[in-house]
Protein backbone atom coordinates (compact mmCIF):
# COMPACT_ATOMS: atom_id res chain seq x y z
CA UNK A 1 0.00 0.00 0.00
CA UNK A 2 2.83 2.30 0.54
CA UNK A 3 4.34 1.78 -2.20
CA UNK A 4 1.09 2.13 -4.55
CA UNK A 5 0.97 5.60 -2.52
CA UNK A 6 4.00 6.73 -3.13
CA UNK A 7 4.13 6.26 -7.07
CA UNK A 8 0.52 7.99 -7.11
CA UNK A 9 1.93 10.75 -5.04
CA UNK A 10 5.31 10.86 -7.57
CA UNK A 11 2.73 10.45 -10.37
CA UNK A 12 0.52 13.46 -9.02
CA UNK A 13 3.38 15.61 -8.27
CA UNK A 14 5.19 15.15 -11.90
CA UNK A 15 1.55 16.02 -13.19
CA UNK A 16 1.36 13.41 -15.33
CA UNK A 17 -1.96 12.20 -14.84
CA UNK A 18 -5.33 14.34 -14.10
CA UNK A 19 -5.84 13.34 -10.48
CA UNK A 20 -7.54 14.75 -7.27
CA UNK A 21 -5.36 16.09 -4.40
CA UNK A 22 -4.05 13.34 -2.05
CA UNK A 23 -4.42 13.34 1.86
CA UNK A 24 -2.09 12.63 4.41
CA UNK A 25 -4.20 9.04 5.41
CA UNK A 26 -3.36 7.29 2.11
CA UNK A 27 -4.46 6.96 -1.69
CA UNK A 28 -6.73 4.12 -1.79
CA UNK A 29 -8.21 3.41 -4.61
CA UNK A 30 -11.12 0.51 -5.11
CA UNK A 31 -11.15 -0.16 -9.19
CA UNK A 32 -9.10 0.42 -12.22
CA UNK A 33 -9.95 0.00 -15.55
CA UNK A 34 -6.77 -0.19 -17.90
CA UNK A 35 -6.63 -0.81 -21.27
CA UNK A 36 -9.48 0.99 -22.36
CA UNK A 37 -10.24 3.87 -25.05
CA UNK A 38 -11.95 6.22 -22.82
CA UNK A 39 -14.05 9.20 -24.01
CA UNK A 40 -13.61 11.76 -21.65
CA UNK A 41 -16.11 14.14 -22.95
CA UNK A 42 -13.06 16.88 -21.38
CA UNK A 43 -11.86 19.02 -24.16
CA UNK A 44 -8.44 19.17 -22.59
CA UNK A 45 -8.19 16.03 -22.44
CA UNK A 46 -10.29 14.16 -24.69
CA UNK A 47 -9.15 11.01 -24.70
CA UNK A 48 -7.31 8.29 -21.84
CA UNK A 49 -6.50 4.69 -21.55
CA UNK A 50 -7.41 3.98 -17.98
CA UNK A 51 -9.73 5.24 -14.89
CA UNK A 52 -9.24 4.61 -11.10
CA UNK A 53 -11.91 5.01 -9.00
CA UNK A 54 -11.87 5.72 -4.93
CA UNK A 55 -15.12 6.02 -2.92
CA UNK A 56 -17.54 5.93 -5.75
CA UNK A 57 -15.95 9.24 -7.66
CA UNK A 58 -13.26 9.64 -10.06
CA UNK A 59 -9.91 9.54 -8.63
CA UNK A 60 -7.38 9.64 -11.80
CA UNK A 61 -7.83 9.61 -14.90
CA UNK A 62 -5.05 8.73 -17.48
CA UNK A 63 -2.75 6.16 -19.53
CA UNK A 64 -2.40 2.52 -18.20
CA UNK A 65 0.68 2.48 -17.36
CA UNK A 66 0.29 5.11 -14.81
CA UNK A 67 -2.93 3.96 -13.29
CA UNK A 68 -1.78 0.27 -13.32
CA UNK A 69 0.23 0.86 -10.33
CA UNK A 70 -2.78 2.55 -7.92
CA UNK A 71 -4.01 -1.41 -8.24
CA UNK A 72 -0.98 -2.66 -6.24
CA UNK A 73 -3.24 -1.07 -3.33
CA UNK A 74 -5.28 -3.76 -3.26
CA UNK A 75 -7.98 -2.09 -6.07
CA UNK A 76 -9.69 -4.35 -8.47
CA UNK A 77 -7.92 -3.83 -11.72
CA UNK A 78 -10.06 -4.60 -14.89
CA UNK A 79 -8.43 -4.88 -18.15
CA UNK A 80 -10.51 -3.48 -20.66
CA UNK A 81 -8.99 -5.00 -23.72
CA UNK A 82 -9.51 -2.05 -25.75
CA UNK A 83 -12.86 -1.94 -25.03
CA UNK A 84 -14.59 2.20 -25.43
CA UNK A 85 -15.37 3.43 -22.38
CA UNK A 86 -18.20 6.29 -21.93
CA UNK A 87 -19.59 8.63 -19.30
CA UNK A 88 -22.45 6.56 -18.02
CA UNK A 89 -25.53 7.31 -20.32
CA UNK A 90 -27.85 10.04 -19.04
CA UNK A 91 -31.69 9.42 -20.82
CA UNK A 92 -33.29 13.19 -20.53
CA UNK A 93 -36.49 11.92 -20.81
CA UNK A 94 -37.97 8.53 -19.46
CA UNK A 95 -41.09 7.28 -18.48
CA UNK A 96 -38.78 5.58 -15.67
CA UNK A 97 -41.59 3.83 -13.14
CA UNK A 98 -44.39 3.49 -15.70
CA UNK A 99 -41.43 1.53 -17.82
CA UNK A 100 -40.96 -1.11 -15.11
CA UNK A 101 -45.01 -1.47 -15.25
CA UNK A 102 -44.30 -2.22 -18.73
CA UNK A 103 -42.01 -4.89 -18.76
CA UNK A 104 -44.22 -6.47 -16.54
CA UNK A 105 -47.10 -6.38 -18.74
CA UNK A 106 -48.80 -7.56 -22.02
CA UNK A 107 -46.51 -6.86 -25.03
CA UNK A 108 -48.09 -5.39 -28.03
CA UNK A 109 -45.38 -3.00 -29.74
CA UNK A 110 -44.58 -6.01 -32.04
CA UNK A 111 -47.84 -6.84 -33.25
CA UNK A 112 -48.19 -6.26 -36.66
CA UNK A 113 -51.61 -7.43 -37.72
CA UNK A 114 -55.44 -7.43 -35.91
CA UNK A 115 -55.14 -10.80 -35.47
CA UNK A 116 -51.81 -11.16 -33.98
CA UNK A 117 -53.05 -7.91 -31.72
CA UNK A 118 -56.21 -9.94 -30.46
CA UNK A 119 -54.65 -12.76 -30.01
CA UNK A 120 -51.96 -11.69 -27.36
CA UNK A 121 -54.52 -9.67 -25.63
CA UNK A 122 -56.56 -12.85 -25.45
CA UNK A 123 -53.80 -14.75 -24.27
CA UNK A 124 -52.96 -11.62 -21.27
CA UNK A 125 -57.19 -12.18 -20.53
CA UNK A 126 -56.51 -16.25 -19.86
CA UNK A 127 -53.22 -15.56 -18.04
CA UNK A 128 -54.62 -13.12 -15.56
CA UNK A 129 -57.88 -14.73 -14.96
CA UNK A 130 -61.48 -13.11 -14.76
CA UNK A 131 -61.50 -9.59 -13.31
CA UNK A 132 -58.25 -8.21 -13.70
CA UNK A 133 -57.10 -5.29 -15.76
CA UNK A 134 -55.31 -5.48 -19.36
CA UNK A 135 -53.52 -2.14 -19.63
CA UNK A 136 -49.96 -0.46 -20.66
CA UNK A 137 -49.36 -2.76 -24.30
CA UNK A 138 -47.52 0.21 -26.31
CA UNK A 139 -49.39 -0.67 -29.73
CA UNK A 140 -48.66 0.57 -33.05
CA UNK A 141 -50.99 0.75 -35.45
CA UNK A 142 -48.68 1.91 -38.20
CA UNK A 143 -47.29 -1.20 -38.11
CA UNK A 144 -50.99 -3.23 -38.86
CA UNK A 145 -51.66 -4.13 -42.25
CA UNK A 146 -53.68 -2.58 -43.83
CA UNK A 147 -52.99 0.66 -41.05
CA UNK A 148 -56.16 0.80 -39.58
CA UNK A 149 -56.81 1.92 -35.52
CA UNK A 150 -57.77 -1.00 -33.71
CA UNK A 151 -61.74 -1.12 -32.20
CA UNK A 152 -63.11 -2.83 -29.11
CA UNK A 153 -65.19 -5.02 -31.18
CA UNK A 154 -61.85 -6.92 -32.25
CA UNK A 155 -61.40 -8.15 -28.67
CA UNK A 156 -64.56 -7.96 -26.89
CA UNK A 157 -65.35 -11.33 -27.56
CA UNK A 158 -61.87 -12.55 -25.82
CA UNK A 159 -62.08 -10.14 -22.84
CA UNK A 160 -66.07 -10.65 -21.61
CA UNK A 161 -64.35 -10.18 -17.85
CA UNK A 162 -61.15 -8.67 -18.13
CA UNK A 163 -61.52 -4.62 -18.61
CA UNK A 164 -58.89 -3.51 -20.67
CA UNK A 165 -57.25 0.04 -21.60
CA UNK A 166 -54.08 -0.37 -23.46
CA UNK A 167 -52.26 2.42 -24.99
CA UNK A 168 -50.18 3.35 -28.15
CA UNK A 169 -46.57 3.28 -27.69
CA UNK A 170 -47.08 7.05 -27.79
CA UNK A 171 -49.48 7.57 -24.59
CA UNK A 172 -51.57 9.61 -26.79
CA UNK A 173 -54.68 7.52 -27.15
CA UNK A 174 -55.66 3.96 -25.62
CA UNK A 175 -57.53 1.55 -26.81
CA UNK A 176 -61.04 0.35 -24.00
CA UNK A 177 -62.91 -2.42 -24.50
CA UNK A 178 -66.67 -2.52 -23.59
CA UNK A 179 -66.18 -3.83 -20.00
CA UNK A 180 -63.80 -0.37 -19.53
CA UNK A 181 -66.04 1.75 -21.02
CA UNK A 182 -68.87 0.61 -19.31
CA UNK A 183 -67.19 1.07 -15.72
CA UNK A 184 -65.55 4.78 -16.61
CA UNK A 185 -69.54 5.29 -18.15
CA UNK A 186 -68.44 6.52 -20.77
CA UNK A 187 -71.11 6.51 -24.32
CA UNK A 188 -72.01 7.72 -27.29
CA UNK A 189 -73.29 11.22 -25.28
CA UNK A 190 -70.69 10.92 -23.08
CA UNK A 191 -69.37 14.98 -23.22
CA UNK A 192 -65.89 15.12 -25.34
CA UNK A 193 -63.22 16.83 -22.20
CA UNK A 194 -61.02 19.43 -24.01
CA UNK A 195 -58.15 18.65 -25.26
CA UNK A 196 -59.47 14.82 -26.20
CA UNK A 197 -61.73 12.63 -28.48
CA UNK A 198 -63.85 9.99 -28.09
CA UNK A 199 -63.72 8.36 -31.72
CA UNK A 200 -66.68 7.47 -32.34
CA UNK A 201 -68.35 4.98 -35.24
CA UNK A 202 -70.01 7.53 -38.27
CA UNK A 203 -72.67 4.64 -38.50
CA UNK A 204 -73.65 4.31 -35.17
CA UNK A 205 -72.41 6.96 -33.34
CA UNK A 206 -70.91 4.88 -30.40
CA UNK A 207 -67.55 4.83 -28.88
CA UNK A 208 -65.40 2.76 -31.10
CA UNK A 209 -62.86 2.10 -27.86
CA UNK A 210 -60.63 4.93 -29.14
CA UNK A 211 -59.99 7.31 -26.66
CA UNK A 212 -57.24 10.69 -27.61
CA UNK A 213 -55.60 12.52 -24.49
CA UNK A 214 -57.98 14.35 -21.98
CA UNK A 215 -60.24 11.54 -23.05
CA UNK A 216 -58.30 8.93 -22.14
CA UNK A 217 -58.22 9.95 -17.94
CA UNK A 218 -61.69 8.99 -18.20
CA UNK A 219 -60.70 4.92 -18.20
CA UNK A 220 -57.47 5.94 -15.98
CA UNK A 221 -59.22 7.24 -13.45
CA UNK A 222 -61.00 3.63 -13.14
CA UNK A 223 -58.17 1.66 -13.22
CA UNK A 224 -56.74 0.40 -9.74
CA UNK A 225 -53.56 1.93 -8.06
CA UNK A 226 -50.64 -0.26 -8.13
CA UNK A 227 -49.69 -1.09 -4.21
CA UNK A 228 -46.42 0.11 -3.00
CA UNK A 229 -45.21 -3.46 -3.27
CA UNK A 230 -46.11 -3.74 -7.05
CA UNK A 231 -44.82 0.32 -6.99
CA UNK A 232 -41.79 -0.71 -5.77
CA UNK A 233 -40.73 -4.29 -7.94
CA UNK A 234 -41.62 -1.85 -11.00
CA UNK A 235 -38.95 0.34 -9.81
CA UNK A 236 -36.50 -2.24 -9.24
CA UNK A 237 -37.12 -3.78 -12.88
CA UNK A 238 -36.66 -0.15 -14.50
CA UNK A 239 -33.21 0.14 -12.85
CA UNK A 240 -32.21 -3.07 -13.66
CA UNK A 241 -33.29 -2.44 -17.34
CA UNK A 242 -31.40 0.72 -16.92
CA UNK A 243 -27.66 -1.01 -15.64
CA UNK A 244 -28.22 -3.36 -18.89
CA UNK A 245 -28.28 -0.59 -21.63
CA UNK A 246 -25.55 1.37 -19.42
CA UNK A 247 -27.49 4.12 -18.70
CA UNK A 248 -26.72 5.35 -15.13
CA UNK A 249 -29.19 8.36 -15.03
CA UNK A 250 -32.57 9.55 -16.14
CA UNK A 251 -34.78 12.50 -16.45
CA UNK A 252 -38.46 10.95 -15.46
CA UNK A 253 -41.46 12.50 -16.44
CA UNK A 254 -43.91 11.41 -14.01
CA UNK A 255 -46.38 12.61 -11.33
CA UNK A 256 -45.57 13.49 -7.97
CA UNK A 257 -46.44 9.52 -6.65
CA UNK A 258 -43.13 8.01 -7.81
CA UNK A 259 -40.67 10.08 -5.10
CA UNK A 260 -41.63 8.05 -2.43
CA UNK A 261 -41.18 4.89 -4.91
CA UNK A 262 -37.25 5.88 -5.51
CA UNK A 263 -36.93 7.15 -2.36
CA UNK A 264 -37.81 3.70 -0.88
CA UNK A 265 -35.64 1.73 -3.38
CA UNK A 266 -32.76 4.44 -2.44
CA UNK A 267 -33.37 3.76 1.21
CA UNK A 268 -32.89 0.11 0.63
CA UNK A 269 -29.17 0.72 -1.24
CA UNK A 270 -30.65 -0.45 -4.42
CA UNK A 271 -31.10 2.89 -6.59
CA UNK A 272 -28.61 2.21 -9.02
CA UNK A 273 -29.90 4.90 -11.56
CA UNK A 274 -29.95 8.48 -10.36
CA UNK A 275 -33.47 9.69 -11.39
CA UNK A 276 -33.91 13.54 -11.61
CA UNK A 277 -37.68 14.06 -11.47
CA UNK A 278 -40.02 16.31 -13.73
CA UNK A 279 -43.65 16.82 -11.67
CA UNK A 280 -46.76 18.07 -13.63
CA UNK A 281 -46.48 21.63 -14.23
CA UNK A 282 -49.75 21.92 -12.31
CA UNK A 283 -48.39 21.01 -9.16
CA UNK A 284 -46.45 24.72 -9.60
CA UNK A 285 -48.49 26.47 -6.83
CA UNK A 286 -47.51 23.64 -4.46
CA UNK A 287 -43.76 24.30 -5.39
CA UNK A 288 -43.86 27.84 -5.49
CA UNK A 289 -45.09 27.80 -2.16
CA UNK A 290 -42.17 25.51 -0.67
CA UNK A 291 -39.63 28.24 -2.46
CA UNK A 292 -37.81 25.08 -3.41
CA UNK A 293 -35.36 26.20 -6.21
CA UNK A 294 -34.82 23.76 -8.71
CA UNK A 295 -33.26 20.95 -8.94
CA UNK A 296 -33.61 19.88 -5.23
CA UNK A 297 -32.59 16.53 -3.94
CA UNK A 298 -29.62 14.32 -3.46
CA UNK A 299 -27.31 12.70 -6.05
CA UNK A 300 -29.59 9.86 -6.27
CA UNK A 301 -33.04 11.34 -6.53
CA UNK A 302 -33.87 15.31 -7.41
CA UNK A 303 -36.91 17.32 -7.74
CA UNK A 304 -36.21 18.56 -11.20
CA UNK A 305 -38.71 21.03 -11.97
CA UNK A 306 -42.10 21.21 -13.89
CA UNK A 307 -43.44 18.76 -17.30
CA UNK A 308 -46.05 20.32 -19.35
CA UNK A 309 -47.68 20.06 -22.86
CA UNK A 310 -48.81 21.88 -24.94
CA UNK A 311 -50.03 19.30 -27.51
CA UNK A 312 -50.15 15.99 -28.07
CA UNK A 313 -48.54 13.31 -30.50
CA UNK A 314 -48.25 12.93 -34.45
CA UNK A 315 -48.79 9.54 -34.77
CA UNK A 316 -52.22 10.17 -33.18
CA UNK A 317 -52.83 13.65 -34.77
CA UNK A 318 -53.48 15.40 -31.63
CA UNK A 319 -49.97 17.38 -32.13
CA UNK A 320 -50.96 21.43 -33.01
CA UNK A 321 -50.39 22.77 -36.61
CA UNK A 322 -50.45 25.45 -38.33
CA UNK A 323 -51.63 24.34 -41.44
CA UNK A 324 -53.78 20.93 -41.37
CA UNK A 325 -53.06 17.11 -41.75
CA UNK A 326 -51.99 16.41 -45.38
CA UNK A 327 -53.98 13.08 -44.90
CA UNK A 328 -56.70 14.45 -42.65
CA UNK A 329 -57.46 18.47 -43.95
CA UNK A 330 -60.37 18.58 -41.19
CA UNK A 331 -57.89 18.50 -38.38
CA UNK A 332 -54.52 20.85 -37.06
CA UNK A 333 -54.24 18.80 -34.45
CA UNK A 334 -55.38 19.48 -30.63
CA UNK A 335 -54.13 21.08 -28.07
CA UNK A 336 -53.34 19.82 -24.79
CA UNK A 337 -56.11 20.22 -21.91
CA UNK A 338 -53.21 21.83 -19.46
CA UNK A 339 -53.96 24.79 -22.41
CA UNK A 340 -57.09 25.27 -20.46
CA UNK A 341 -58.61 27.91 -19.49
CA UNK A 342 -57.07 29.80 -22.06
CA UNK A 343 -54.19 31.43 -20.70
CA UNK A 344 -53.55 29.01 -18.13
CA UNK A 345 -49.61 27.90 -19.29
CA UNK A 346 -48.52 31.35 -19.57
CA UNK A 347 -49.78 31.86 -16.18
CA UNK A 348 -48.09 28.96 -14.97
CA UNK A 349 -44.79 29.42 -16.42
CA UNK A 350 -44.42 32.92 -15.64
CA UNK A 351 -45.22 31.31 -11.89
CA UNK A 352 -42.46 28.47 -12.30
CA UNK A 353 -40.11 31.25 -13.57
CA UNK A 354 -40.56 33.78 -10.52
CA UNK A 355 -40.53 30.41 -8.51
CA UNK A 356 -36.94 29.43 -9.95
CA UNK A 357 -38.14 26.57 -11.35
CA UNK A 358 -37.24 24.54 -14.52
CA UNK A 359 -40.18 24.08 -17.21
CA UNK A 360 -39.07 21.08 -18.96
CA UNK A 361 -42.69 21.49 -21.98
CA UNK A 362 -43.48 19.17 -24.28
CA UNK A 363 -44.61 20.62 -27.84
CA UNK A 364 -44.50 18.36 -30.88
CA UNK A 365 -46.45 20.47 -33.79
CA UNK A 366 -45.01 23.34 -35.57
CA UNK A 367 -47.82 25.66 -33.51
CA UNK A 368 -47.61 24.31 -29.95
CA UNK A 369 -43.56 25.32 -30.54
CA UNK A 370 -44.08 28.53 -31.67
CA UNK A 371 -46.83 29.14 -29.20
CA UNK A 372 -44.38 27.76 -26.34
CA UNK A 373 -41.55 29.50 -27.93
CA UNK A 374 -43.48 32.95 -27.37
CA UNK A 375 -44.20 31.70 -23.58
CA UNK A 376 -40.94 31.42 -22.74
CA UNK A 377 -39.72 34.62 -24.66
CA UNK A 378 -41.91 36.86 -22.93
CA UNK A 379 -41.61 35.17 -18.91
CA UNK A 380 -37.30 35.82 -20.00
CA UNK A 381 -38.99 39.76 -20.92
CA UNK A 382 -40.69 39.50 -17.82
CA UNK A 383 -38.59 38.32 -15.09
CA UNK A 384 -34.92 39.47 -16.82
CA UNK A 385 -31.71 36.93 -17.60
CA UNK A 386 -31.29 34.31 -15.53
CA UNK A 387 -29.82 30.75 -15.88
CA UNK A 388 -32.87 28.54 -16.57
CA UNK A 389 -32.03 26.54 -19.08
CA UNK A 390 -35.40 25.84 -20.26
CA UNK A 391 -36.38 22.84 -22.17
CA UNK A 392 -38.54 22.21 -25.20
CA UNK A 393 -39.65 18.29 -24.40
CA UNK A 394 -39.20 16.42 -28.54
CA UNK A 395 -39.34 20.02 -30.48
CA UNK A 396 -40.24 17.69 -33.30
CA UNK A 397 -41.79 19.95 -35.96
CA UNK A 398 -40.52 23.27 -36.38
CA UNK A 399 -40.81 26.43 -38.18
CA UNK A 400 -37.27 27.29 -39.73
CA UNK A 401 -37.74 31.14 -38.09
CA UNK A 402 -39.10 29.32 -35.06
CA UNK A 403 -35.61 27.18 -34.92
CA UNK A 404 -33.41 30.51 -35.13
CA UNK A 405 -35.70 31.98 -32.13
CA UNK A 406 -35.11 28.39 -30.27
CA UNK A 407 -31.34 28.69 -30.64
CA UNK A 408 -31.33 32.55 -29.44
CA UNK A 409 -32.99 31.44 -25.95
CA UNK A 410 -30.44 29.06 -25.86
CA UNK A 411 -32.57 26.31 -24.93
CA UNK A 412 -32.43 22.62 -24.62
CA UNK A 413 -34.17 20.43 -27.06
CA UNK A 414 -35.12 17.50 -25.15
CA UNK A 415 -34.95 15.22 -28.17
CA UNK A 416 -35.36 11.67 -28.95
CA UNK A 417 -33.61 10.22 -32.12
CA UNK A 418 -35.21 6.69 -32.01
CA UNK A 419 -38.33 8.31 -32.74
CA UNK A 420 -36.86 10.09 -36.38
CA UNK A 421 -36.05 6.42 -37.74
CA UNK A 422 -39.73 4.66 -36.23
CA UNK A 423 -42.16 8.08 -37.25
CA UNK A 424 -39.92 8.74 -40.34
CA UNK A 425 -41.58 5.58 -41.84
CA UNK A 426 -45.12 7.09 -42.27
CA UNK A 427 -44.25 11.07 -41.13
CA UNK A 428 -44.37 12.88 -44.65
CA UNK A 429 -47.66 11.21 -45.46
CA UNK A 430 -48.92 12.85 -42.40
CA UNK A 431 -47.40 16.14 -43.16
CA UNK A 432 -46.50 16.85 -46.53
CA UNK A 433 -42.85 16.75 -47.90
CA UNK A 434 -42.75 20.75 -47.03
CA UNK A 435 -42.81 20.49 -43.21
CA UNK A 436 -40.73 16.94 -43.06
CA UNK A 437 -37.73 19.24 -43.80
CA UNK A 438 -37.60 20.56 -40.59
CA UNK A 439 -38.57 17.52 -38.53
CA UNK A 440 -36.41 16.28 -36.18
CA UNK A 441 -34.03 18.96 -36.88
CA UNK A 442 -31.14 18.23 -34.58
CA UNK A 443 -28.22 19.82 -36.84
CA UNK A 444 -30.32 22.66 -37.21
CA UNK A 445 -31.36 23.32 -33.77
CA UNK A 446 -27.76 22.14 -32.33
CA UNK A 447 -26.26 25.20 -35.04
CA UNK A 448 -28.98 27.82 -34.05
CA UNK A 449 -27.43 27.28 -30.57
CA UNK A 450 -29.86 24.73 -28.91
CA UNK A 451 -28.70 22.30 -26.58
CA UNK A 452 -29.33 18.82 -27.83
CA UNK A 453 -30.37 16.58 -24.49
CA UNK A 454 -30.72 13.14 -25.97
CA UNK A 455 -33.33 10.10 -24.51
CA UNK A 456 -35.71 7.45 -25.57
CA UNK A 457 -39.13 8.37 -24.07
CA UNK A 458 -39.04 4.76 -22.75
CA UNK A 459 -41.53 3.16 -22.88
CA UNK A 460 -42.34 5.06 -26.11
CA UNK A 461 -39.08 3.80 -27.79
CA UNK A 462 -36.70 1.35 -26.21
CA UNK A 463 -34.82 2.59 -24.01
CA UNK A 464 -31.08 2.16 -25.41
CA UNK A 465 -28.45 5.01 -26.40
CA UNK A 466 -26.93 2.89 -28.64
CA UNK A 467 -29.82 2.91 -30.86
CA UNK A 468 -30.17 6.24 -29.93
CA UNK A 469 -26.85 7.27 -31.60
CA UNK A 470 -27.34 5.23 -34.17
CA UNK A 471 -30.95 7.21 -35.23
CA UNK A 472 -29.06 10.23 -34.94
CA UNK A 473 -26.29 9.35 -36.90
CA UNK A 474 -27.87 7.61 -39.55
CA UNK A 475 -31.37 9.02 -39.56
CA UNK A 476 -32.02 5.58 -41.47
CA UNK A 477 -35.72 4.50 -41.02
CA UNK A 478 -36.98 1.16 -39.42
CA UNK A 479 -38.21 -0.10 -43.09
CA UNK A 480 -35.04 0.25 -44.41
CA UNK A 481 -36.11 2.56 -47.16
CA UNK A 482 -33.79 5.13 -46.48
CA UNK A 483 -30.31 3.51 -46.60
CA UNK A 484 -28.42 7.15 -46.81
CA UNK A 485 -30.37 8.62 -43.88
CA UNK A 486 -34.48 10.36 -43.79
CA UNK A 487 -34.07 14.23 -44.31
CA UNK A 488 -29.92 13.73 -44.41
CA UNK A 489 -29.09 17.08 -43.23
CA UNK A 490 -30.10 17.00 -40.05
CA UNK A 491 -27.54 14.19 -39.14
CA UNK A 492 -25.14 14.49 -36.10
CA UNK A 493 -22.12 13.33 -35.65
CA UNK A 494 -21.03 10.40 -33.20
CA UNK A 495 -19.43 12.71 -30.77
CA UNK A 496 -22.47 15.31 -30.77
CA UNK A 497 -24.70 12.36 -30.29
CA UNK A 498 -22.72 11.00 -27.22
CA UNK A 499 -22.20 14.32 -25.97
CA UNK A 500 -25.94 14.58 -26.21
CA UNK A 501 -26.40 11.28 -24.30
CA UNK A 502 -24.18 12.41 -21.54
CA UNK A 503 -22.16 15.96 -21.13
CA UNK A 504 -25.43 18.13 -22.14
CA UNK A 505 -27.92 15.86 -20.37
CA UNK A 506 -26.29 16.75 -17.29
CA UNK A 507 -26.09 20.10 -18.23
CA UNK A 508 -29.69 20.28 -19.10
CA UNK A 509 -30.44 18.68 -15.41
CA UNK A 510 -27.65 21.52 -13.92
CA UNK A 511 -25.36 18.83 -13.16
CA UNK A 512 -22.58 19.40 -15.35
CA UNK A 513 -19.88 19.69 -11.83
CA UNK A 514 -20.79 16.34 -11.12
CA UNK A 515 -21.14 13.98 -14.10
CA UNK A 516 -21.52 13.77 -17.97
CA UNK A 517 -17.90 13.57 -18.28
CA UNK A 518 -14.80 11.18 -17.01
CA UNK A 519 -12.89 13.45 -15.43
CA UNK A 520 -11.03 13.19 -11.64
CA UNK A 521 -13.72 14.33 -9.13
CA UNK A 522 -16.94 13.37 -10.95
CA UNK A 523 -19.15 10.44 -10.01
CA UNK A 524 -17.82 7.16 -11.49
CA UNK A 525 -20.46 6.41 -13.54
CA UNK A 526 -19.15 4.48 -16.76
CA UNK A 527 -20.29 2.33 -19.46
CA UNK A 528 -18.38 -0.02 -21.64
CA UNK A 529 -18.73 -0.80 -24.54
CA UNK A 530 -17.68 -4.00 -26.87
CA UNK A 531 -16.72 -1.57 -29.98
CA UNK A 532 -15.45 1.57 -30.70
CA UNK A 533 -18.90 3.08 -32.15
CA UNK A 534 -16.77 6.37 -33.17
CA UNK A 535 -14.61 4.08 -36.07
CA UNK A 536 -17.32 1.32 -37.20
CA UNK A 537 -19.36 2.30 -40.10
CA UNK A 538 -22.27 3.89 -38.81
CA UNK A 539 -24.68 1.51 -40.09
CA UNK A 540 -22.65 -0.84 -37.86
CA UNK A 541 -23.50 1.31 -34.52
CA UNK A 542 -26.66 -0.05 -33.41
CA UNK A 543 -24.99 -3.87 -33.03
CA UNK A 544 -22.58 -2.43 -30.11
CA UNK A 545 -23.16 -4.18 -26.77
CA UNK A 546 -22.95 -2.66 -23.64
CA UNK A 547 -20.45 -4.83 -21.86
CA UNK A 548 -20.37 -3.14 -18.51
CA UNK A 549 -21.99 -0.26 -16.35
CA UNK A 550 -20.18 1.28 -13.41
CA UNK A 551 -22.39 3.12 -10.73
CA UNK A 552 -21.01 4.92 -8.31
CA UNK A 553 -17.57 3.11 -8.73
CA UNK A 554 -19.64 -0.17 -8.61
CA UNK A 555 -20.15 -2.83 -11.48
CA UNK A 556 -23.77 -3.06 -11.64
CA UNK A 557 -23.78 -4.88 -15.19
CA UNK A 558 -21.92 -7.05 -17.17
CA UNK A 559 -18.62 -9.15 -16.26
CA UNK A 560 -15.07 -7.90 -15.68
ZN1 LIG B 1 -42.63 11.32 -22.91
Amino acid sequence: MKDACGVLTLILALGLVQGCQTTAEGNMVDLVLVNGKVWTGDPGRPWAEAVAVRDGTIFAVGTAAELKALSASGAKLVDLGGSLVLPGFIDSHTHFLAGGFALKSIQLREAKSREDFVARIAAKARELGPGRWIVNGDWDHQQFSPVELPRKDWIDAATPDNPVCVNRLDGHMILANSLALKLAGVTGTTPVPPGGEIVKDPATGEPTGILKDTAMDLVYAKIPEPSFAEKLEAAEASVRHAAENGVTSVHEMADASSFEVFEELARLGRLTTRVHVYVPITEVDALARLKLKSPFGNPYLKLAGLKGFMDGSLGSATAYFFEPYTDDPKTVGLLNGQMFPEGIMEKRILEADRAGLQLAIHAIGDRANSMLIDMYEKAVTANGPRDRRWRVEHAQHMRPADIVRFGRLGLVAAVQPYHLIDDGRWAEQKIGPERVKTTYAFGSLRRAGAVLAFGSDWTVAPLSPILGIYAAVTRRTLDGKNPGGWVPEEKVSVEEAVRAYTVNGAWAEFAEAAKGTVQAGKLADLVVLDRDIFTVPPEEISRAKVRMTVFEGRIIYGKD
